[in-house]
C-alpha cells in the first residue's frame, strides 16, 4: 500500500516518539507541516520516560576525557562500581570502547565541550518556548541543581575541572558544609562541601513531558502511528509493520536504534552505544529538597519528583538487546541512604527502571541533513537528550527551512564517521 503520498513539500514523518522525536513532531506540526510520528511502543516509552530530569547545562564536557583513562580499568573491574560493563557483551561494545577511548585527548576533548557548550547554551531557552506554546512551562523548574562531595580529596582534584567550568562561562557558588546544613538539613554530615549550579533546572516528570508534547502535537492535527520503521529510503519512502509509506522528509529521532536505520540507508557505522542507566523510585524524602543533588563520591542523582523521589545514574555498557541487570537499580537505595542523615526508609521503595542513553564515542548527537534534505537525523544525545531535546527541534525546523542554523553544526555533522 502507498499511504500517506505527499505531493506538496511538507508530509514529514518521525521516526521515533522519544522526547527527541516528540520534540521535532510538535515544532514542525507547529510550523504548518503535517507531520507523523512513528514508534511501536507508544510516546515516551525508551530512554526518555525514566530519566533524571536534570536540566543539565553545566555539562559541558565530553565523556571521555584524559582524566578517564587511568580511572577506567579500576571501574569497569569492580561490581560496586557506578560504571559497569556486561561482559557477555564485550565483542559488542568493544569497537565503540575502542573509538570512545581514542577521543580521550585534549584536542577532541576541547573540540566536544566547544560543540555541547553551545547547545547547552541554548537548551533552556528553546524549552520554556516550547513549553509556554502548549502552557506546560511548570514542567520545568529552574532552581538549579547541587554537586555534593564527601571526600575533601575528590573536591580537590575537582578544582581543575571547575576551572574549566569557569573558563568555560559556567556559573557555579561553592557552599561549605554549614551552609548545605542551612539549607538542606536532612543531608548526611559526612558531605563536607558542594557546588551549586544556578542556572540549570529539573523537571517534575520526564514522561509528563513527553505525554504533553504528544497530546499537543495531536490536538495540532498531527498522528502518531504505533508502527516500527523497518527500512527507509533515501527519497523519503519507508516500510512499517509491511505498509510502505512514502514522505516529502524522514526524521530519523529513534535514539540508540537509530544506528541500523542509518547504516541501512547510508551504510555509514556510527559508533553508538547504549550505555544503560537505572533508576529507582522512592516513597521517602520527597520534600527534602528543592534541586536535584548529584554526588560526586557515589556518581548517581537524586531529583526531586511529582511521584517521589528519583535516585538514577550508573552506567553499564551493554547491547541494547540483552536483558537488564535490576540489581544496579537496586544499588540506588544503598547510594540514597548514604546521603541521609537519618537514611532512607527501605519500605519505600517503589519501581525501579532501565534505559538506554544513546552515546555515541565523541558525546555530540548527529543533528544532520542528507540525503539532498529528504533525510534528517537527531539522535545520539547520550547523558543529555532531555536537556537538548528543544533545541534539537529548534535546529532540525531550522534544516528544513533551509535558514541559517542558530548553532553551527559542523561538529554534529553524520559525515564525521564516514
Ligand atoms: C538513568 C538515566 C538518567 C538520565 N538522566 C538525564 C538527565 O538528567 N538529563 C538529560 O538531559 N538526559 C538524561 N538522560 C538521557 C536521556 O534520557 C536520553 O538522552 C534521551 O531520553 C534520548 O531521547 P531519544 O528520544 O533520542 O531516545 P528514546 O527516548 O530512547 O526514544 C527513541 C524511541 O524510538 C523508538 N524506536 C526505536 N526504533 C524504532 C523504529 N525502527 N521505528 C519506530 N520507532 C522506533 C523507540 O521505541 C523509542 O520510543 C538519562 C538517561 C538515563 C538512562
Amino acid at each position: 500500500m502507498l499511504g500517506e503520498a505527499g505531493t506538496s513539500n511538507n508530509n514529514i514523518a518521525v521516526i521515533g516518539a522519544g522526547v527527541i522525536g516528540l520534540a521535532i513532531g510538535l515544532k514542525l506540526q507547529q510550523q504548518g507541516h503535517r507531520v507523523t510520528i512513528f514508534d511501536p511502543n507508544g510516546v515516551g516509552s525508551g530512554c526518555s520516560k525514566g530519566n533524571a530530569g536534570h536540566i543539565a547545562t553545566e555539562q559541558v564536557f565530553p565523556l571521555s576525557t584524559p582524566s578517564l583513562i587511568p580511572q577506567l580499568p579500576k571501574m569497569l573491574l569492580s561490581s560496586e562500581s557506578p560504571v559497569s560493563i556486561r561482559w557477555q557483551d564485550l565483542p559488542k561494545t568493544v569497537g565503540w570502547m575502542i573509538r570512545f577511548l581514542s577521543n580521550a585527548t585534549s584536542s577532541a576533548s576541547k573540540a566536544s565541550t566547544r560543540a555541547i557548550k553551545t547547545l547547552n547554551e541554548q537548551s533552556v531557552k528553546s524549552w520554556f518556548e516550547l513549553l509556554e506554546s502548549i502552557g506546560q512551562s511548570a514542567l520545568i523548574k529552574m532552581d538549579g541543581s547541587l554537586l555534593t562531595f564527601e571526600s575533601k580529596r575528590l573536591f580537590e582534584q575537582y578544582q581543575r575541572t571547575l576551572a574549566e567550568l569557569m573558563n568555560q562561562g559556567v556559573n557555579y557558588e561553592i557552599w561549605t558544609q554549614n551552609q548545605i546544613r542551612e539549607r538542606l538539613p536532612e543531608i548526611s554530615k559526612n558531605v563536607q562541601v558542594g557546588v551549586f549550579f544556578p542556572d540549570t533546572g529539573h523537571t517534575v516528570d520526564p514522561y509528563a513531558i513527553c505525554v504533553e508534547l504528544s497530546q499537543a502535537f495531536e490536538k495540532l492535527g498531527g498522528r502518531v502511528e504505533l508502527k516500527e520503521v523497518d527500512a527507509l529510503r533515501k527519497n523519503g519512502g519507508l516500510l512499517a509493520d509491511a505498509q510502505r509509506y512514502r514522505f516529502d522528509r524522514v526524521v530519523v529521532a529513534a535514539g540508540v536504534h537509530s544506528k541500523a536505520l542509518v547504516k541501512q540507508l547510508t551504510g555509514i557505522n556510527v559508533p553508538i552505544q547504549a550505555e544503560r542507566g537505572y533508576h529507582l523510585m522512592m516513597d521517602d524524602k520527597c520534600d527534602a529538597f528543592p534541586f536535584p543533588i548529584s554526588s560526586a563520591d557515589r556518581k548517581f542523582i537524586m531529583t526531586p519528583m511529582r511521584d517521589g523521589l528519583r535516585l538514577a545514574g550508573t552506567v553499564e555498557y551493554a547491547d541494547v538487546k540483552s536483558p537488564p541487570n535490576m540489581a544496579r537499580a537496586a544499588m540506588l537505595y544503598q547510594q540514597g541512604n548514604a546521603m541521609f542523615q537519618s537514611g532512607l526508609n527501605a519500605s519505600k521503595q517503589k519501581e525501579t527502571w532501565m534505559g538506554n542513553r544513546p552515546s555515541t564515542s565523541d558525546s555530540l548527537p548527529i543533528i544532520d541533513r542528507i540525503c539532498d534534505g529528504k533525510i534528517l537525523l537527531a539522535f545520539g544525545h547520550q547523558h543529555l537528550g532531555l536537556t537538548q531535546a528543544a533545541i534539537t527541534a529548534d535546529l532540525i525546523s531550522e534544516l528544513i527551512a533551509e535558514s541559517l542554523p542558530s548553532v553551527n553544526l559542523a561538529p554534529f555533522t553524520l559525515h564525521r564517521f564516514s
